[in-house]
Formats: C-alpha cells, sequence, structure tokens
C-alpha cells in the first residue's frame, strides 16, 4: 500500500483529526521511556472506541500493515517503541472510567486511563487500588495490564495480574474478546485474561479493563534504615516481617542516594552514611505498631545489621522519604543508564547480592553502577550509566557483553533477566537465560493462535 493510500485507509477508521505524521508526533509517539532505540514509525492513530480499534487490526491484516499499542509510553524495555515503520496505535483518547461498583469492589475503565486516576477513583469509594511506582502519574491501565507491572508494593499486594478482574482485548485477528467478566470465580478452562497479562501487545490490543480493588489500609509510616551490605537487608525485612504488617521494602545504594540528593537539593535522611539503605513502610493499624517497629529497628543495630534510622513523623516527611528512592529513575534518566531488573527467589537474595557485588568489582571498574529495587520481592535494578564521551552504540554493545555475565548468574540462580519491566526490544535476545527453547516455542504458538499474521507488536519479545 502507497503512503497516500495507507493514510487515506487510516482515516477513514478514525477520522481526519487522528492520523498524525508529522515529525514530533513521530518522534514523541514512536517510543517509550527506554531511549536504546531509535523510533521510525510511520503514522501515529488515536482510535477513540473498541470499534476503531478492530477496524485498525482488520485493516493491518488486510494491507500488511504492523501496530505499535501504545499508553503512556513509561515502559523501559522499548515494547512500546516502533521502530521500523510501523503504526502506533494511542490509546490516549480511550481514557473514560466507565463504571465504579462498590460490590464487587471493582472499577471499569477504557485502556488509556491514567494509572493514578485508578488510585483517586478507588479513594473516592473509600477502597485501594495498590499497584504504584514511580510511573503511574502518566502510566495507563492498559499499558500496566500488558506489562504486568509491579512496583513498590508488590510484597504486600503483589503484581496487576492479582487485580484484573476482567478485560475487553480485540486480538491479532480483529476478533473482541470479553476475558474474565468481573467474576471472582471462573473455571472454565484456560484463563486468557492472564495469558493476556504481560503479553506486551503482541496478542492483543486491550481497550477495557476491569480492576479489583483493596481495603484502604491504615495510615503508613516509612523508615529509611543505612546498613553496611545488602545481603544484610534480608534479615532485617525478617525482623520487621515478624513485628508489622510491611507494605513495602526497597532499596538503594549510596550512590543512587547521593544522585538524587545533589540534583533535587534533598536533606539525607540522617548523617551516617551508609553504603545500602533501606526504605520500608509499614501499616500503622495498632497504637503499639510504631513501638513494634522501633524495638524491630534497635534489635537489628544490636545485632550489627543496621547502622542507623530514621522514620516519619507526619505524611509529608514520610512522602520526603519516599522521594529518596522514587525519584532516582527519572534522576538517573538524563545518563540514559542501561537497565537491568533482575529477580531471583527471595530467599536467595542475599546470596545473589553478594555475587552481584563481586562481578561489579571484577567487571564493572571504570563504569558508574547505581543499584536500587524492590529488593523485599528479590527484585534488583542494576542501572550501568554511560561514561561522558562514550557513544550510544559502544555502550549499548558493552553493556550486552558484560550483562551477559550476570544473565549467566540469574541463570544459575534460577532467576528472571526481567522481573518487571517485561521484554519489548530490550531484552528479547536474553530472553533464553530465563525460558527453556521448549517454553519459547509454546509462546510462539500463542502468538500465532491470537495473531496469525503477525500485525501486533511484530519483533517485539521474541523474532
Ligand atoms: C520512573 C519510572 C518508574 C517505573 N517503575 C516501575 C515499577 O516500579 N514497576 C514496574 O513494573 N514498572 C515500572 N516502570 C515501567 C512502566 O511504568 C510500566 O511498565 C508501565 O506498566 C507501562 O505502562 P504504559 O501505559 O506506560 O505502557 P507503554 O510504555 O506505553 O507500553 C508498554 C507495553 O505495553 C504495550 N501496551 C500499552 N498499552 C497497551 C494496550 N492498551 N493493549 C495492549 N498492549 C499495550 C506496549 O505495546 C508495550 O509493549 C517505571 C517506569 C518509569 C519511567
Amino acid at each position: 500500500m502507497n503512503k497516500p493510500a495507507l493514510l487515506a485507509g487510516l482515516r477513514r477508521v478514525v477520522g481526519e483529526d487522528f492520523v498524525r505524521t508529522d515529525e514530533d508526533s513521530l518522534a514523541h509517539f514512536g517510543r517509550d521511556t527506554c531511549d536504546l532505540f531509535e523510533p521510525a514509525p510511520s503514522a501515529v492513530v488515536f482510535p477513540d472506541s473498541t470499534q476503531q480499534v478492530r477496524d485498525l487490526v482488520l485493516l493491518a491484516n488486510d494491507q500488511a500493515l504492523a501496530l505499535v499499542p501504545s499508553g503512556g509510553r513509561t515502559g523501559l524495555s522499548g515494547g512500546a517503541t516502533a521502530t521500523r515503520g510501523e503504526i502506533v496505535v494511542s490509546m490516549e483518547r480511550m481514557n473514560a472510567v466507565i463504571g465504579s461498583n462498590p460490590g464487587d469492589r471493582t472499577i471499569e475503565c477504557q485502556a488509556g486511563v491514567i494509572t493514578a486516576q485508578v488510585h483517586a477513583q478507588a479513594e473516592s469509594m473509600g477502597l485501594f487500588y495498590p499497584v504504584d511506582f514511580a510511573a503511574s502519574g502518566s502510566s495507563h491501565i492498559g499499558g500496566n495490564v500488558a506489562t504486568n507491572a509491579g512496583g513498590v508494593r508488590v510484597i504486600r499486594y503483589g503484581m496487576t495480574r492479582n487485580w484484573v478482574a476482567g478485560l475487553q482485548v480485540v486480538t491479532g485477528a480483529g476478533e473482541i474478546l470479553e476475558l474474565g467478566k468481573g467474576l471472582v470465580k471462573d473455571n472454565t478452562g484456560y484463563d486468557l485474561r492472564h495469558l493476556m497479562t504481560g503479553s506486551e501487545g503482541t496478542l492483543g490490543i486491550i481497550t477495557g479493563a476491569t480492576m479489583r480493588l483493596a481495603s484502604a489500609p491504615g495510615d503508613a509510616a516509612v523508615m529509611v534504615l543505612g546498613a553496611e551490605q545488602m545481603e544484610l537487608l534480608l534479615p532485617v525485612l525478617e525482623r520487621f516481617g515478624s513485628a508489622v504488617t510491611v507494605n513495602a521494602f526497597e532499596f538503594f545504594s549510596e550512590q543512587a542516594l547521593q544522585q538524587v540528593i545533589e540534583k533535587h537539593r534533598l536533606q539525607r535522611p540522617f548523617e551516617t552514611p551508609a553504603p545500602v539503605y533501606a526504605l520500608i513502610e509499614f501499616e500503622q493499624a495498632n497504637d503499639g505498631d510504631v513501638d513494634a517497629a522501633m524495638n524491630a529497628f534497635e534489635q537489628c543495630v544490636a545485632d550489627s545489621l543496621l547502622v542507623d534510622g530514621v522514620i516519619s513523623q507526619s505524611s509529608s516527611q514520610a512522602h520526603a522519604l519516599w522521594r529518596l528512592r522514587e525519584d532516582i529513575s527519572a534522576t538517573l534518566a538524563h545518563r540514559q543508564p542501561y537497565k537491568n531488573d533482575l529477580s531471583v527467589r527471595v530467599s536467595a537474595v542475599p546470596q545473589f547480592l553478594a555475587g552481584v557485588e563481586a562481578f561489579i568489582e571484577q567487571n564493572y571498574s571504570g563504569f558508574e553502577v547505581l543499584c536500587y529495587g524492590h529488593i523485599g520481592d528479590g527484585n534488583v535494578h542494576l542501572n550501568i550509566l554511560r561514561p561522558h564521551g562514550m557513544g550510544l552504540e559502544a555502550f549499548k554493545k558493552t553493556c550486552a557483553s558484560i550483562s551477559e555475565g550476570l544473565f549467566e548468574m540469574v541463570q544459575r540462580f534460577g532467576g528472571s533477566v526481567s522481573a518487571e519491566h517485561g521484554v519489548g526490544l530490550l531484552k528479547k535476545d536474553s530472553l533464553h537465560y530465563s525460558r527453556s527453547a521448549h517454553e519459547l516455542e509454546l509462546m510462539r504458538s500463542i502468538k500465532r493462535a491470537f495473531d496469525p499474521a503477525g500485525v501486533l507488536n511484530p519483533g517485539k519479545i521474541f523474532d
């Protein structure tokens, strides 16, 4: 199909004003937050209904077009990046909260609803949507489902998958599926809702989602704790876990802390610098919870697990402490870090982290490597910063070879090369470290069943 005919076809589906081909739009909507790949889409379209999404998919099948579903573009793996002349399908006009159902404790949304809006809507119902992370002011609920987003409260509430009660999806063949239908119980065969969750736009375009809500937790208190070594943080979590209900248990290195403090001119959490810090958020359900947490802290100091710590005295202090962790990713963005998002079983974390530390010392000298993440659920974000003066291609090549060593270690530990950021373009060559050849072949068969002509996000997850 020649370009004018292609554009005419797209305009017939979404309307004259909702097809963009100007340079700024192609650059802006052509990529997500991973800036290691150059965007090169042919056009960006903005459907406003499931029917329009279906017509786009049918057109793509008819004319052998490739579509890249696009949410809030906060993804970190290039999953929403169009590098090969694809059509970007932005869901940002499908942004209505369709309804809330307090009896079922659910919210029904179009896919383009921003995650923070789901938080606000849940709060207005006296309930709580627990999936939260630093990008939830921009990410879409559809993107969260497509990536099975995790975030900072996984340790207590699990990942997005746990909260998906129903999905409306247009498959790669152009069929509209209603999955889950908001039912709590439905054992009528394979649960396609779970297959769609985490499929990164390769099996279907999610047009609507019914999300389950939790009871609103009590007020939270936040502590930042300093330790000499990463592997000491797991025994710390065990002590606190026995004393209070832990909502979040995050960690960051002194180098990561320094970047945030310098950029935003923030106060250090306490005077004594420590190589690593844990941020713990716990629920203050009872009067005794703060005392129980303080007792756990004192025991940890007495047993040399911690060197110092601070506890929030107000919600604004809690917010200020959270910034030390949540602002890390955005603070590093201008350095174009090469991100590794690794996980192992929680019980294996101390041994794994000791291995990572030794590996970094041996192989990363000359590179700045910053560690932070969701240590309470076994998830470590390892960011390699591009040295000043090193070209992007040379940097990517070096990082890829360094990553191989890391991934071999992940494989030995039976871990994952992408804990929560998905595969996209960034991790597809490394998938074999976490998935067997047989699993990969089954995944390809599933792709063919949902998207026989390969029109949805081709080249993502695998080729
Ligand atoms: C500062 C920062 C912090 C972050 N922290 C976390 C974190 O703690 N935990 C975490 O899990 N992630 C985190 N992320 C990554 C990212 O925010 C999540 O992956 C998020 O779920 C992506 O949602 P999105 O709407 O931006 O999707 P996009 O980036 O637009 O797309 C992501 C993938 O989903 C597909 N997709 C998007 N919408 C749809 C749809 N409607 N139907 C089908 N496929 C679709 C895209 O094709 C792509 O493959 C962070 C990102 C940033 C920038």
